[in-house]
């Protein structure tokens, strides 16, 4: 703190002051939120810095390891706060940038979120939640509802059920996933005769009372790598987990998968779950749902469906039926957080059986008492906010239909900018979207023509100074702030299975316009021809 500047004091009496008295309007802070509430995008907009800096200059803004011994007055900090963090954040909620899958945010979730905090609800337990329990049981049945269409019936016996449950609140797809496959391993080793289940004994014991060689959890390549995590906290091991090849589309291939089956099943590797993507999260693409189901049937195992990011798409009427099959899953994760435009901290699980989770219930003695109607017995994070509130807000406020616009226009115009790139001479469209996300590189048309007649091993090559332009593009587009795409490393079929670097877009956004994703194409036209290195060695090396 400089010289001569007031200076905060730690004392009982400015403490009383932060838990009681609000800011007034006209501090930093009573601007700021005023701000906030009135224009977050352009409130982010000001704020929010688009040039790049090294993340190693930023990291010399935090790197004392002292907790301060001198308290800081709250407009100080806001300053502070505003000038190295805010100002260096990333503006995901911008319309030109169609990266990610957690973007922009209807505006009522703001005071929304307020409120959740200021409430600060723990879901844990009725006693410091209350009405916040039926809610996310609620909001639960609606997804189950939206993921099963059982009978008016079925919910009214089991949503509120005290030893039952439709699903699991938690704080995203990693732990979705984690608790389906939880909850299918407990029931896969029950308790049984003497044994008294892989809950209480533990794996070791569990497989040697059942006499399997080991567990497996089959998916296909491009399973979301939140899989291997499972496992790994499991106790299975992340090897357990076995990608299966897929078809053209980035579909699980399905003769494969029950060739794999049979494998295992001869060397007494018992298959704890198969795992149906909808909606992968490097090109969007959904397994064969339904056929999957038949060899989860055949094979008596889990089927678990991963439709974190895909899931939403069941609110459009026009496409839900590309997730038919999901019905016949044992468990669904879907997150809110992504394509039901929720903040993040918002995931769920849902289960086709009301009682398989008792597999996984939790007591204590002072809270989660059995018979009791807390969430916390089924959940597996203990503290746990109010999120269910904003999903339950934006399924009222944007309602069925609402979301289904959001999602079909999003799908539509992935379909538009698929047909840009196709139209482009200079653009090569990798994967073509079934959803709202699709895959494509720059590469310029006589390279294009090139590579159509170019041996295996010329295309490697070629492809491997591609993938230098890509990257190049790719990162000089995020460095120059004004827009973003991803990337990622994908298998194409075309070139033999190779993987090579590609730009990722999720056009989830529903301020991304048509003009913007055209710019963006042009942008990254300037930015190709601006590399002095990459391009011109791609051009030589594919001269005729
Ligand atoms: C995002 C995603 C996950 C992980 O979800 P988090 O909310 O990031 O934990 C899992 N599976 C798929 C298919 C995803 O897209």
């Amino acid at each position: 703190m400089t010289a001569g500047k007031r200076a905060a004091e730690a004392s009982l009496e400015t403490l009383h002051r932060i838990f009681t008295i609000p800011e007034a309007p006209d501090s930093t802070l009573g601007r700021i939120e005023k701000e906030i509430s009135e224009n977050l995008a352009g409130f982010l907009g000001n704020h929010i810095v688009a040039t790049e800096q090294a993340l190693t200059d930023i990291e010399k803004d935090f790197a004392g390891a002292v907790i301060p011994e001198q308290p800081a007055f709250v407009s100080d900090h806001m300053h502070h706060l505003l000038d190295k963090l805010v100002s260096r954040s990333v503006h995901t909620s911008s319309p030109s940038f169609i990266g990610h899958m957690t973007s922009a945010l209807p505006y009522f979730i703001l005071p929304l979120s307020k409120l959740m905090v200021g409430l600060n609800q723990n879901l844990v337990k009725i006693e410091t939640s209350k009405a916040f329990t039926p809610l996310e049981r609620q909001v639960l049945g609606m997804m189950h509802r939206l993921v099963y269409s059982e009978h008016e019936d079925f919910y009214q016996n089991w949503m509120h059920s005290a030893n039952h449950s439709l699903g699991a609140f938690c704080s995203g797809g990693t732990v979705a996933n984690l608790t389906a496959l939880w909850v299918a391993r407990n029931n896969m080793l029950k308790a049984d005769g003497d044994f008294k289940g892989v809950a209480r004994e533990g794996l070791f014991k569990a497989l040697k009372h059942y006499g399997y060689e080991g567990m497996a959890i089959l998916v296909s390549e491009r399973g979301h790598y939140s899989l291997k995590k499972s496992a790994d906290v499991l106790g299975l091991g992340q090897e357990s987990v076995i990608a299966i090849p897929t078809d053209d589309r980035n579909r699980i291939d399905c003769q494969k998968l029950e060739e794999k089956c049979q494998a295992l099943a001869k060397d007494n590797i018992k298959v704890l779950s198969i795992v149906g993507v909808a909606g992968t999260t490097e090109t969007g693409n959904i397994d064969p749902l339904s056929d999957m189901a038949d060899i989860a049937e055949k094979y008596q195992c889990h089927f678990h469906v991963d439709a974190a990011w895909g899931g939403a798409t069941l609110l459009s009427n026009k496409y839900r039926s590309l997730l038919d099959g999901i019905e016949r899953a044992d468990s669904v994760t879907i997150d809110a957080h992504k394509q039901m435009y929720v903040p993040m901290g918002a995931g769920l699980v849902v289960f086709k059986n009301p009682s398989s989770v008792a597999a996984i219930e939790h007591h204590a003695e002072y809270i989660l008492r059995k018979g009791s109607k807390d969430l916390g017995s089924h959940t597996l994070e203990g503290s746990r906010p109010g999120m269910a509130m904003l999903v339950y807000a934006s399924l009222h406020i944007i309602s069925r239909p609402g979301y289904e616009l959001l999602i079909n226009q999003g799908i539509d115009k992935a379909k538009y900018f698929a047909s840009l790139i196709d139209q482009h001479s200079e653009f090569e469209l990798v994967t073509q979207p079934e959803l709202c996300l699709l895959t494509y590189r720059y590469v310029p048309s006589q390279v294009q023509a090139f590579m159509a007649t170019a041996d295996v091993d010329t295309n490697q090559h070629i492809n491997r100074l591609i993938d230098k332009l890509t990257k190049f593009i790719q990162k000089s587009q995020r460095e120059a702030g004004k827009s973003f795409v991803s990337r990622t490393r994908i298998e194409v079929q075309k070139y033999g299975g190779v993987k090579v670097l590609v730009f990722r877009v999720v056009l989830a956004n529903p301020l991304t316009t048509n003009e913007i994703l055209e710019d963006i194409l042009e942008e990254q036209v300037e930015l190709a021809q601006k590399s002095i290195q990459y391009l011109p060695e791609l051009i030589e090396n594919t001269s005729f």
